[in-house]
């Protein structure tokens, strides 16, 4: 995982290079962002904050998200439900790892990745670009409960 603070002065710094205002409702949610625990939604982040900042509604937190990831400093998963849940740790594309009954996400080291990468451009002649690499399964946390334990 990348370093929290830096990740926060990364997008602190994108936002006032693009002469973007820094209120206190959008450093907050900065702050969430760039530690991302479990890959939050726009939902969770609104819940995290709205004790902080009872006047800021949910648009709020959609608009800021989409601000941050229109600056590249956010990586959007999207899923068939709709539920698109957010990396600002990590804002490039990286697999990730979904357990299908806490729908927490984590992102796993792969060195095979790059492995896999050469192998698709040599296999297809395809000049790979970027990926979108998930998994789904039964996280740990989750297997010790169905078994009891
Ligand atoms: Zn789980
Ligand atoms: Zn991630």
């Amino acid at each position: 995982l990348a370093d929290n603070q830096q990740r926060y002065e990364t997008i602190v710094k994108t936002l006032q290079q693009h002469q973007h205002k820094l209120t206190p409702q959008r450093l907050a949610i900065v702050r969430i962002l760039a530690a991302s625990v479990g890959h939050p939604t726009a939902d969770a982040v609104y819940s995290q904050l709205k004790k902080d900042f009872p006047t800021m509604s949910l648009a709020t937190v959609y608009r800021n998200i989409q601000l941050i990831k229109s600056l590249g400093e956010v990586l959007e998963l999207g899923f068939a439900d709709g539920s698109n849940r957010y990396d600002g740790n990590k804002p490039y594309p990286h697999p990730h790892l979904v357990c299908t009954l806490c729908a927490k996400i984590t992102d796993p080291d792969l060195e095979s990745l790059e492995k896999m990468k050469a192998e698709l451009a040599s296999e297809t002649g395809y000049e790979v670009l970027t990926h979108r690499l998930d998994f789904f399964g039964i996280c740990p946390d989750c297997q010790a409960e169905t078994r009891g334990d």
